[in-house]
């Protein structure tokens, strides 16, 4: 017999059921969401640095004063100082749509994703990715427009042009 929305439940008859309040929930997951999304302008480069790392296992290298050859400390692989890939970090003061600081680190990604948009925006005088130089970073940081950065407490999810 179908029971009508306004018949009281009959709480009796629930509580002397085995196990009464033991049921299925459905999973939820439990990620929060925290991403935030906003435009930025770079106020100035606290702090840049960079190091070569491994092109077998992408350890960083600890780079010999002298010689052409670099050894990894980790892989024990040889290989031309040249040929070793940098990578760059740095700390940078930005400013958000109403003028408010907030100091970042960008990782090496992220940098090149600003770089890759100044080139975006400046094609005459766009830098080469794979030859980049802290100069680069430097100029490319300085000339570029806001951007829109989505981030997540202090890690950068994306970083596009703003459109
Ligand atoms: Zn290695």
């Amino acid at each position: 017999m179908a029971r009508s929305l306004y018949q009281p439940l009959d709480l009796g008859a629930a509580l002397n059921q085995q196990n009464p309040f033991k049921m299925l929930l459905p999973l939820v997951s439990c990620q929060l969401v925290s991403h935030m999304v906003a435009l930025f302008t770079i106020g100035c480069i606290v702090k840049l640095s960079s190091y070569n790392f491994c092109i077998n296992c992408n350890s960083k290298l600890n780079m010999p004063d002298l010689g052409n050859i670099v050894d990894c400390q980790n892989c024990k692989a040889s290989m031309a100082r040249k040929r070793c890939p940098k990578a760059f970090y740095c700390k940078v003061r930005l400013h958000d749509e109403h003028d408010r600081p907030l100091h970042f680190t960008l990782f090496d990604k992220s940098i090149r994703q600003l770089v890759e948009l100044y080139n975006t925006t400046n094609p005459h005088d766009a830098f080469e990715l794979k030859n980049l130089t802290e100069y680069n970073i430097k100029e490319a940081f300085a000339l570029l427009e806001d951007f829109k950065m989505t981030y997540d407490g202090s890690r950068v999810i994306n970083i596009e042009l703003n459109r």
